[in-house]
């Protein structure tokens, strides 16, 4: 059996790479679920923002319209009044129209007859003439008794004026008895919408909209296309959602550029108006994604790194465990003839006696001598009993065959054989294996002496009462037998003559 030591383990090197791999996976699980929590708050961060910016609109839009309204109020109540026949045009005009002078961006407010001719204007003490009979809100009024406040599809204003588009706000006004008798109407210039979002920053990319009930377009900041005001954008996949659900936010895709963005969106009040914010999503998760790249490159580096090291440190194990292997190896072998050496020897001995006593095995030690060795040196000089001392080293090792069995070089051209669970009989049989394979091995060059060994054997046996030392002397005594009574030949220490 080879004398070296049973393999180191590559397990340290396994646990490492595993270790390594592992910690990797959980470094990148841990950023992934960073980067996505992150990207949530993001997303969430840019919601409440628009969701804030369409509230402020909401609030404004509102205020503004029940200026709007209070004035068309306040010029119907006027109309009821009776006593107003009577008093100069001057004073009437004022009366009709003290609550107008608050609507911001505001455009004339008319009181129309039954017919849609203009009967009162706020701008002019005698009204122009003028018939808003085609008017859609004209028409819905006439046509409908309770409407209550109306806001018309936008309008070109009649003027040659920068800012024509407008909106009408409207009510009806009815006889006591119910009858049409007319259309109290304001209008307002939609700049004031354009002006009200442009003073918000929501980004580049990104818009805000108000939209009627209709899906027609009101206001636009930044304008997306050219003439987009009294657009019917009620077909665009988007829009409708919005006309669909009143209030809420998604992400969707424009029709108008293909880019995604973020809408928020919300009823004004109960009017038939919807705000929407469009925030561009490249522009909500740019900051997100240069940090998340950052992070991705640093993790990135950081685990490849440390599956580098990780990789040169199995290496470098894994060339300590070959050097360690090898001088394990050096250490336990005879450097001559490749056998044990005496220390390994000295282990298993200890060992297998060991082992033995706790099995009550027999175990049975050779000791072989190589005969008249010196004057084969004399012959054929040193090397060529070195030569000779590893041939026969070889036929030791080839005799024995189970895996627990030891060939060792006990000193000079003596071996000594380990043979655990071997009884007597058996060991006698290797023994003289041993002894017939090295009588028959082939001549040295010009020699007529074959070379051969004496062995003395002693089997430690169950009930045996002999110690380690014992047993090695009586094979030594054996050895001597075998000497003295001719050599090449095998004596067992039981059977010895005493
Ligand atoms: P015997 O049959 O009684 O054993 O006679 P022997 O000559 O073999 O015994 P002896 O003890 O007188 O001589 C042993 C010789 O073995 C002496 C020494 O030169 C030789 N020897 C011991 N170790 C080595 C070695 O490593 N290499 C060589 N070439 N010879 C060795
Ligand atoms: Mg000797
Ligand atoms: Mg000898």
């Amino acid at each position: 059996m080879s004398p070296s030591l049973s393999l180191p383990t590559r397990r340290p090197e396994r646990l490492l790479i595993l270790g390594s791999c592992l910690t990797v996976v959980v470094i990148v699980g841990v950023v992934t679920a960073l980067l996505i929590r992150e990207h949530a708050n993001t997303l969430q961060t840019a919601k409440r923002t628009a969701n804030n910016i369409t509230q402020l609109i909401d609030a404004d839009v509102l205020r503004n319209v029940e200026l709007y309204d209070m004035a068309l109020k306040g010029l119907i109540s006027a109309t009821e009044r009776s006593d107003l026949q009577g008093v100069s045009a001057n004073i009437r005009h004022l009366v009709l129209f003290d609550r107008s002078a608050a609507a911001p961006y505001k455009g004339d407010i008319l009181l129309l007859d039954a017919n849609g001719e203009v009967i009162a204007d706020s701008s002019l003490l005698i009204p122009k003439k003028g018939n808003f009979a085609d008017r859609d809100y004209f028409q819905v009024h006439r046509a409908t008794p309770d409407v209550g406040l109306y806001i018309s599809r936008p309008f070109s204003a009649r003027c040659i004026c920068d800012d024509q588009w407008r909106i009408a706000f409207s009510r009806r006004v009815s006889a006591p008895d119910g009858r049409f008798q007319g259309v109290a109407v304001a209008s307002m210039r939609l700049s004031y919408f354009q002006q009200l979002f442009s003073n918000l920053s929501i980004g580049s990319n990104s818009t805000i909209n108000l939209i009627n009930q209709q899906g027609i377009l009101l206001a636009q900041q930044p304008m997306l296309e050219l003439d987009m005001v009294d657009k019917d954008l009620s077909l665009r996949p988007n829009v409708a959602r919005m006309l669909k659900e009143h209030n809420g936010s998604f992400r969707g895709v424009s029709s108008v550029d293909r880019q995604e963005r973020l809408y928020s969106f919300s009823s004004v009040g109960n009017l038939p108006l919807i705000v929407a914010v469009a925030v561009s999503t490249d522009e909500v998760f740019a900051q997100w994604k240069r940090a998340a790249l950052l992070i991705s490159l640093a993790t990135g580096v950081l685990c490849i790194g440390l599956l580098w090291l990780s990789w040169m440190l199995s290496k470098e194990l894994r060339r300590r465990h070959r050097a360690e292997q090898v001088l394990s190896e050096l250490a336990a072998t005879d450097a001559l003839t490749g056998v044990a050496n005496r220390r390994t020897l000295d282990e298993r001995l200890h060992l297998e006696w060991d082992r033995a006593q706790r099995s009550t095995e027999p175990l049975t030690v050779l000791m072989i001598d190589v005969d008249h060795f010196k004057a084969f040196n004399d012959r054929h000089g040193h090397q060529g009993g070195d030569a000779a001392l590893r041939t026969v080293a070889q036929v030791i090792e080839d005799n024995i065959r189970r895996p627990a069995d030891l060939a060792a070089r006990y000193g000079g051209e003596e071996f000594a054989v380990v043979l655990p669970h071997t009884d007597a009989k058996g060991a006698w049989l290797i023994a003289e294996h041993i002894r017939s394979s090295v009588e028959h091995l082939p001549r040295v060059a010009g020699d007529d002496q074959p070379i051969t060994v004496s062995i003395g054997m002693s089997t430690w046996q169950k009930h045996s009462r002999m110690s380690l030392e014992d047993l090695l002397l009586k094979a030594d005594q054996a050895l001597y037998e075998a000497k003295h009574s001719g050599r090449n030949r095998t004596m067992d220490a039981a059977t010895r003559p005493l």
